[in-house]
């Protein structure tokens, strides 16, 4: 592993030598890192292979686990050298996809409540042995997750699970899973649930992929029949999944989707913009973009700075499933039913349109977004 970056510089030069090496440059290229979730990918299985090789890779050369403790095998670096590998690794074209959900919700999850075998995986997780999935959302319950199904029974060697969960991101690759299950339905519903570390390959785990309308399928609905968990799979406390999940939620990363979108502006310029109402949406688009990216860049100073993210995460997400929805609208203004042809030219552009309703729903709707900014942020009188 390479040693300790005196200063940032340093850091960024060895991180810049380390791209340019293993990865290909790409400063205008499409922002993968927003879409390779949705794109219909042939070979799902040697995707995820590729994401395993350069997780183990970044590992090898220093670059994973940036922020992460020494201890599990991170570098211990404050939160401005991983804006700085950030800053510079969305200008790379490299495998992206099966780890978001790993290390940016289940991996400091892990570090934040799991016992020592338990923040073990963290280890594996860094060296890309061990996908990760989050088995939150059921058919009845997603905003009220709250409302969640799944049982957990005591049994007298540890738990029996029973239920479904749904829209589970990458659990077609995931060798674990950390899971929501009511385990005391008597308790007030907040209290009577537990977080669990499962074995996604332990009989009665069964995972059927979900086709997207984006032609991808990286969800899956995953079946618990009589799952067997041991006592010392539970993350945290019996009974105290609830702070457990809310913590989860609260690793909101800073984003920096605004940048990113303006690779996709620039882009989109070409096109043939003649017809005047899907030109105005495409300027409205782009200034909503720029404001976007400007807001995210003073969030990432403080950052930088060692803040934690606030409310801001909750805007800056919010303003980008607003700023896609524009763009998409004005594509599909621009490009009338090409959207719709199987020339592969057109295919970003349909992946753009496809995929942006996915950014008002995932990690929150924007309708629950906009209730807990009026009631946390703003203070005004729970509805
Ligand atoms: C890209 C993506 C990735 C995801 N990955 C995962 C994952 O890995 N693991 C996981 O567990 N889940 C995942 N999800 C699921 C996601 O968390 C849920 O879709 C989301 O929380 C909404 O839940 P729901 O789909 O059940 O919609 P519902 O909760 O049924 O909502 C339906 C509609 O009703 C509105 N609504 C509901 N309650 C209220 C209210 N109180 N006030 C106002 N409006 C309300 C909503 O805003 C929405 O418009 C993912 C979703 C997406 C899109």
């Amino acid at each position: 592993m390479a040693s300790r970056p005196q200063s940032i510089e340093g850091f960024r030069s060895d991180a810049k030598k380390f791209l340019d090496e293993f990865a290909t440059l790409r400063p205008d290229g499409f922002p993968d890192a927003m879409f390779a979730q949705f794109r219909d990918i042939a070979d799902p299985e040697q995707h995820a292979r590729n994401c395993r090789d350069w997780q183990r890779l970044l590992f090898e050369h220093g670059f994973a686990g940036i922020t992460w403790p020494e201890d599990v095998g991170g570098r211990g670096l404050s939160n401005a050298y991983a804006l700085a590998w950030a800053d510079l690794e969305s200008e790379y074209e490299l495998p992206r996809g099966v780890f978001g959900v790993t290390l940016e919700m289940v991996g400091p999850t892990l570090l934040a409540f799991g016992n020592e075998s338990q923040r073990a995986h963290c280890g594996a997780i860094l060296r890309g042995d061990q996908v990760w999935c989050q088995l939150f959302s059921e058919p009845g319950a997603g905003s009220d997750l709250a409302g969640i199904a799944t049982r957990a029974v005591r049994t007298e060697t540890g738990w029996r699970v029973n239920g479904q969960k749904v829209w589970t991101s990458e659990a077609r690759h995931a060798q674990y899973g950390y899971l929501l299950a009511r385990t005391d339905p008597d308790a007030q519903r907040h209290r009577g649930i537990t977080a669990f570390v499962v074995d996604m390959t332990a009989p009665g785990v069964r995972v059927r992929p979900l086709r997207q309308m984006t032609g991808g399928s990286s969800f899956s609905e995953v079946f618990l029949d009589d799952v067997e968990l041991p006592a010392d799979a539970v993350l945290g406390e019996v009974g105290g999944g609830w702070t457990v999940a809310m913590t989860t939620l609260g690793f909101e990363r800073f984003s920096s989707f605004g940048r990113s979108m303006g690779r996709l502006m620039r882009r989109a310029a070409d096109l043939p913009w003649q017809e005047e109402r899907a030109r105005n949406a495409l300027l409205d688009a782009v200034i909503d973009q720029r404001a976007l990216a400007a807001m995210e860049e003073g969030f990432q100073r403080k950052f930088a700075a060692g803040a934690a993210p606030g409310p801001e995460a909750a805007l800056a997400k919010l303003a980008t499933g607003r700023v896609l929805s524009e763009l998409s609208d004005a594509l599909v203004g621009a490009l009338g039913p090409r959207i719709a042809d199987p020339d592969p030219e057109w295919d970003d552009w349909r992946l753009v349109v496809l995929a942006a309703p996915a950014f008002h729903i995932a990690g929150g709707t924007d309708e629950i977004v906009k209730t807990m900014i009026a009631e946390r942020v703003l203070g005004l009188p729970k509805g």
